[in-house]
């Protein structure tokens, strides 16, 4: 049931956190797994050690806020493997500002990062997901559904990440594709990393709001990206699912 064996998976940003973590599952489930992401030798680096653990990998490099850039993606990818069944939609970043600090500027680069991003992928994937059916795996957030002062762009990314995944849902529902967004609550990589250090008592705060009492791995997300991409969750569709310790129900 979670044997991805012949599945070809391209992840977005995995070539760390929380994107290297899923990639680490799937390609433990027998997917071949690309990373797409922008920094070459990272990227080559993380493909290496999914092969050195016994899985098969590749790694592409790709800006995908970039339209022209996504679709040599797509086109590099059936070049190569001949076939998609799962696209996990992971790249993203973040600016900690208020709306009334944010620029215009950071404004775009957050919503292209996370949010446009997983539009290009999908519009250029669909083709390729369609011919035997496939998965899409949008990541989310706990900003889906908190608001938080600093989290402006942020929230509305990842609020709309949620939406953007639902239509997909019901849009391609007849095609046989599932899409589903996974909302993580705080897990330890290089985009909390900085806020852990910086901002007062964020990690003790954390600590004390997570339920599980502890910060997540990117490890911790290899379990969801393995189901929503097999055939197990056939009947999941549309879906924003917390992995996030019990954060969101405290
Ligand atoms: P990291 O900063 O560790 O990873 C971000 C990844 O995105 C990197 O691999 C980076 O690679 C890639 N990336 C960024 N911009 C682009 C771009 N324009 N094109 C292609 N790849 C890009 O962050 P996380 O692993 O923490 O975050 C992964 C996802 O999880 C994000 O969507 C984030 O919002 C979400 N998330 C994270 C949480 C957390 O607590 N960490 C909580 C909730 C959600 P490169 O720089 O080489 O391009």
């Amino acid at each position: 049931m979670f044997d991805l064996n012949g599945k070809v998976a391209l992840v977005t940003g995995g070539n760390g956190g929380i994107g290297l973590g899923m990639a680490r599952g799937l390609a433990s489930a027998g997917a071949l797994v690309v990373i797409a992401a922008r920094d070459p030798e990272k990227s080559r680096g993380a493909a290496h050690a999914l092969r050195a653990a016994g899985g098969r990998a590749d790694a592409i490099e790709a800006d995908v806020t970039d339209e022209g850039l996504v679709q040599q993606l797509f086109t590099e990818l059936e070049r190569r493997h001949g076939r998609l069944d799962i696209l996990v939609n992971n790249a993203g970043t973040t600016v900690r500002k208020r709306p009334d600090e944010l620029t215009l500027h950071e404004w775009r680069h957050v919503m292209d990062t996370n949010l446009t991003s997983a539009f290009l992928c999908c519009q250029a994937a669909h083709r390729l997901l369609k011919r035997e059916g496939g998965k899409v795996i949008n990541i989310g957030s706990m900003m889906s559904i908190f608001g938080a002062p600093y989290a402006a762009a942020y929230g509305a990314s990842k609020g709309g990440i949620v939406q953007f995944t639902r239509s997909l849902a019901t849009a391609w529902a007849a095609e046989n594709i599932q899409a589903n967004a996974v909302l993580p609550g705080w897990i330890d990589t290089d985009l909390t990393r900085g806020a852990r250090e910086q901002v007062p008592g964020l990690n003790e705060r954390v600590l004390a709001r997570t339920p599980a009492g502890r910060w997540g791995t990117p490890a911790d997300l290899a379990g969801i990206a393995v189901f929503l991409a097999s055939s197990a969750s056939n009947f999941v569709t549309g879906a924003a699912i917390p992995v996030d310790g019990g954060y969101s129900i405290s």
